[in-house]
């Protein structure tokens, strides 16, 4: 091998943080974490479910309420506004 130009070549390992899977391997880092592995992946598991964890899902949700609201409130105005 020629010298200085490889990367350390360390023990690691990989962390789920999902399921919390731990999986020894041989890598250039001695910590990966990682958000699905093959244990938790819906793919794997056949198990429908949704993979959430960034929160995307409550932060739909969230911003489709306050949708609603918006557009109740117009309706409103709307009604209000043929009235008169
Ligand atoms: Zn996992």
């Amino acid at each position: 091998m020629k010298p200085g130009i490889h990367p350390n070549y360390v023990e690691s390992t990989i962390t789920c943080s999902s399921c919390g899977t731990v999986v020894h391997t041989h890598a250039t880092v001695p910590e990966i974490r990682v958000d699905l592995c093959s244990q938790c992946h819906p793919f794997y598991t056949g198990k429908q479910r949704i993979v959430d964890t960034a929160g995307r899902v409550d932060k739909f949700n969230q911003r489709r309420a306050a949708s609603e609201k918006v557009q109740r409130a117009a309706k409103r105005r709307e009604k209000a506004a043929t009235k008169a």
